[in-house]
């Protein structure tokens, strides 16, 4: 089962990793990298509300708390929260 991530501007779904990388791309110096936190890394307690990440669909900037999580089972989302 696949954990994704939507979008709340255009929908789409992507995986965390997927987010991780359109938000690299756009860190151009080694500051910015260093102050990168990976999605991966960035739930529960370590969730930071101010933190933002690039949709790689829709290059629109959106904080984590606002990007949804789902899961992905045979092609098909069965939860949404
Ligand atoms: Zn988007």
């Amino acid at each position: 089962m696949n954990k994704l991530q939507g979008c709340p501007i255009c929908d789409s779904l992507h995986t965390g990793d997927e987010w991780d990388k359109a938000t690299l791309s756009m860190c151009n110096n080694r500051e910015m990298r260093r102050k990168f936190i990976p999605f991966s890394s960035s739930r529960g307690m370590h969730i930071s509300k101010k933190s933002q990440y690039k949709c790689p669909n829709c290059n629109k900037y959106v904080y984590r708390i606002h990007i949804k999580e789902s899961y992905l089972d045979d092609d098909e989302i069965i939860k949404t929260r």
